[in-house]
């Protein structure tokens, strides 16, 4: 399942997606690698508001960044070049779930 976050507006479509089939909370680590790597707390990592029969933990944009996630992730781009595959969050993921639209 894909879990998609965001919106869009006049300026552009912003949304998150984390493929909860590839994600799993990094359940070994200390902390979650998208959690640490962000530097805006977009990410938190808890129970699957999909599917609530999931019993493992999985990431998730935090309920205050879904309606302001272009201001969220201005710390990352254009820093990035915008380039994908170089924001922290994405690079950090070990199992590739996360995808950005913009
Ligand atoms: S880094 Fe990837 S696998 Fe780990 S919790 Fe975040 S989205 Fe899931
Ligand atoms: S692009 Fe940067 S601010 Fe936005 S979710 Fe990824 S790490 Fe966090």
């Amino acid at each position: 399942m894909i879990a998609q976050y965001g919106y869009k507006d006049g300026s552009g479509v912003y949304y998150i997606s984390i493929d909860t089939e590839k994600c799993n909370g990094c359940v070994n680590a200390d902390s979650p690698k998208c959690v640490e790597a962000c530097p805006s707390g977009v990410f938190e990592v808890g129970e699957d508001e999909i599917d609530p029969f999931r019993e493992e933990p999985v990431a998730k944009v935090r309920e205050d960044h879904r309606n302001k996630l272009r201001f969220s992730c201005a710390p990352c781009k254009p820093a990035s070049g915008w380039d994908i595959e170089k924001l922290p969050c994405v690079a950090a993921c070990p199992k590739g779930a996360i995808a950005h639209s913009w």
